[in-house]
């Protein structure tokens, strides 16, 4: 059977108290991937993705141990050799709650106010998890899936996916794809649903600047001899310019310039100047 968008859309809006009721399951299972003390949770909603791939018919199924935190994987690989294969990535673990006091529901027992549900983990990242598995089931359960699937769902996410790339480089032949699809971001608008197709990456080094042999007297050598903190502070100054680009060297290197279409594209945003201003409360940008 072709797939049909209507009646995929339709089983997901007949469906949705039951994967609201699955999603409040799921974030109700504390799994802080930081904390020694969850390792039985952190098992438990491994095991609770794996339960649901195999609910959805994936094939293979598999809750795989790393050094640290275990990566669920699962997958259809029915829809035909011409077909291509998407892997979908996740993460069930989350961020730590603390504070506490600041929640006004628990953070593990998740409450629903107006049209949002609050708990730790039902927006980073197991609401998309959930997203991605249901958007599956709706489409599995009215037609055939129209592509192949994979899944590669990590525990590790929240710090920083140490186990990670050892476990592609060993998994190369089972995690092999044509595409990759990290639904980990947000919608840019409650009316706009948003493909993101670019993340900003991150970089972070420690510096360590040596000067004198020992404290100096700022009357006796101020002036004379440099105070790395000054230095410092010149250099964190001098990694941008007036106009807020980075001055590193080469840093720009391998960006490519954007698509005219793509500028076009982006301001049709809702995302402006003022948007900014109001999130943010910065008296300029
Ligand atoms: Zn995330």
């Amino acid at each position: 059977m072709p797939v049909n968008l209507h009646a995929a859309l339709a089983y997901a809006q007949e469906n949705q108290p039951r994967f609201l009721s699955e999603l409040i399951e799921f974030v109700s299972i504390p799994s802080v991937s930081t904390d020694p003390a969850a390792k039985p949770a952190m098992q438990q909603a491994a095991e609770w993705v794996a339960g649901q791939l195999q609910r959805l018919g994936m094939d293979n199924v598999q809750v795989m141990p790393t050094e640290k935190h275990p990566v669920v994987y699962g997958e259809f690989l029915e829809a035909g050799v011409d077909k291509p294969v998407v892997l979908i990535y996740g993460h069930y673990d989350v961020q730590p709650a603390e504070p506490l006091e600041l929640w006004h529901s628990p953070a593990f027992a998740p409450e629903q106010r107006g049209d949002n549900l609050y708990g730790r983990g039902a927006s980073d990242m197991k609401g998309q998890v959930m997203a991605a598995l249901k958007a599956c089931e709706s489409l599995a359960q009215t037609g055939d899936l129209p592509v192949n699937l994979k899944w590669l769902i990590e525990g590790e996410e929240e710090i920083g996916s140490p186990s990670l790339g050892k476990f592609i480089a060993e998994h190369k032949e089972l995690l092999a794809c044509d595409f990759a699809i990290n639904p980990d971001t947000g919608m840019i608008a409650l009316d706009a649903p948003t493909i993101t197709y670019g993340l900003r990456g991150l970089a972070y080094f420690e510096l360590r600047l040596t000067g004198p042999a020992q404290d100096l007297h700022s009357g006796l050598f101020g002036g004379s001899v440099h105070n790395p903190a000054v230095v410092l502070c010149e250099l964190i100054a001098g990694m941008h310019d007036e106009q807020g680009r980075v001055t590193l060297p080469g840093f720009y290197d391998r960006v490519r310039p954007m698509a005219e279409a793509e500028r076009q594209e982006l301001r049709r945003l809702p995302n402006n100047d003022a948007l900014y201003l109001e999130q943010t409360g910065a008296p300029r940008l």
